[in-house]
């Protein structure tokens, strides 16, 4: 005799879960990584020089419509991140002398970078723990691309909106 769906009582054991109530299965589809975004977004970054002036910074964070550029020296190997935090905390400091300024006195040394294989989960922990917005992708000193809070966030939404569309197409058939 056939058996109709029966909701899960309080007393039901783990194990009685379908695959689709576990953590485990949830958890599972948060492994796209690093190289999904940049696989989606290409590899540009856009780099200054740390003896380049905030002026030229400016500029060129306005022309590319971006909020942080990575400072690399004449080999390419990263030397610092500015972001336009650290040029509006500059400007704060020095008002009406900032522009003259050079990348490398107000740059961030200490740069946080992942690597094309992590996952975007771990990324977004980390930028969020560590309050900063663009994480650099550096493998053997050498730089993939960079990925910000927002096109790990997007990329999330857009996986979950193409999830949503698949279980409403397999429930109206
Ligand atoms: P943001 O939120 O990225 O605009 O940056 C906020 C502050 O964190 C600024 O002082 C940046 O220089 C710094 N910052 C940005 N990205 C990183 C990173 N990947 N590692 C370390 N510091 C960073």
């Amino acid at each position: 005799m056939p058996v109709s769906f029966q909701a899960p009582k309080r007393g039901d054991k783990d194990k009685n879960k379908t695959v689709s109530q576990s953590n485990e299965s949830n958890l599972a589809q948060d492994t796209a990584t690093v190289q999904d975004v940049l696989t989606k977004k290409g590899d540009t970054v856009f780099s200054i020089r740390p003896e380049d002036t905030l002026g030229q910074a400016v500029e060129l964070l306005s022309e590319k419509h971006i909020g942080a550029l990575v400072v690399t020296d004449a080999n390419g190997e990263l030397k610092g991140i500015l972001s336009e935090r650290d040029i509006v905390r500059k400007l704060a400091q020095t008002p009406g002398k900032t522009l003259p300024h050079k990348t490398e006195q107000v740059m961030t040394s200490n740069v946080e970078t992942c690597t094309r294989q992590e996952s975007l989960i771990s990324v977004l922990s980390r930028m969020t723990e560590g309050r900063f917005r663009h994480m650099p992708v550096v493998e053997n000193n050498r730089l993939f691309g960079i990925v910000t809070i927002g096109d790990v966030v997007n990329y999330r939404l857009v996986e979950l909106e193409y999830e949503a569309l698949q279980l409403k197409q397999l429930v109206v058939g």
